[in-house]
């Protein structure tokens, strides 16, 4: 549908610090649908709870997040450092689009700084493809095949830089400014993330961390805050810039 975005992210708070100000804009501006989906509900989250328990306080946090801006949050219920590319993870993807039939699609860096996210962005740029596709593994029921493969972007990876350190640099930049206290109240519902941040990554202040690289794009695309995407433009993918069409595509 023309009106329906939908974000598949490794962990349930990625979607609140690389592309929130994206889906709220959307939302806001030209009434879309948002979906959120993470492929695990972060059950690796926590030195102090449970796998089981800190998912449930996970899910529950996605979920309200979402509501911010009306939007569907959905987990995709794989494991934390157990996102792999393969036929469980690809089924389950390509049935969540057929589901909430997205116009546009977002998802993690192909080079980031961890393999779930990488993982992540292999298996939607996969799903993608699958879902126009009524022969993929038709004995399934997977659902209604979408009318053609959505358009497809990939979030900036986290800090902007590949796993050996280098820039990657954005295709273009929405401007978040006008959105930022509304992306800040989404990460904020992801409360049980500030302790294990601070303990495992040495990261203090979550929701200064997201506003500091919202701004620094912001400066190298000349707005106060932005988040920067790359299209997928792989053969057969669509090449017109849909996104930036709707919200404005700055260049770097
Ligand atoms: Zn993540």
């Amino acid at each position: 549908m023309d009106n329906v975005i939908l974000a598949v992210l490794a962990h349930p708070d990625d979607a609140e610090f690389l592309c929130a100000g994206t889906l709220i804009r959307l939302q806001r501006e030209h009434g879309f649908q948002v979906h959120i989906a993470s492929m695990t509900p972060g059950d690796c989250g926590s030195a102090e709870q449970l796998p089981e328990v800190i998912s449930a306080v996970r899910r529950g946090e996605g979920a309200a997040a979402a509501a911010v801006i009306g939007g569907a949050y959905h987990c995709l219920e794989e494991r934390d450092l157990l996102i792999v590319y393969g036929e469980r993870a690809l089924e389950k993807v390509t049935r969540l689009l057929r589901r909430v039939q997205p116009s546009i699609i977002l998802t993690h860096s192909p080079s980031d700084y961890m393999l779930d996210h990488e993982q992540t962005s292999v298996i939607v740029r996969a799903a993608a493809f699958a879902a126009p596709i009524p022969n993929f593994l038709a004995d399934r029921k997977l659902g209604k095949v979408l009318p053609h493969i959505p358009h497809l972007y990939y979030c900036d990876p986290i800090e902007g830089k590949d796993p050996l350190g280098r820039e990657i640099p954005p295709g273009f930049c929405i401007d978040v400014s006008a959105v930022i206290s509304t992306k800040a109240e989404m990460l904020a519902h992801h409360a049980s993330q500030r302790d294990w941040l601070l303990k495992h990554h040495g990261m203090d202040q979550y929701l200064q961390a997201m506003k500091d690289s919202a701004a620094q794009r912001g400066k190298q695309a000349g707005v106060a805050y932005a988040e920067g995407f790359r299209q997928h433009l792989g053969h057969s993918y669509p090449q017109d810039n849909l996104l930036g069409k709707w919200l404005g595509a700055l260049t770097l």
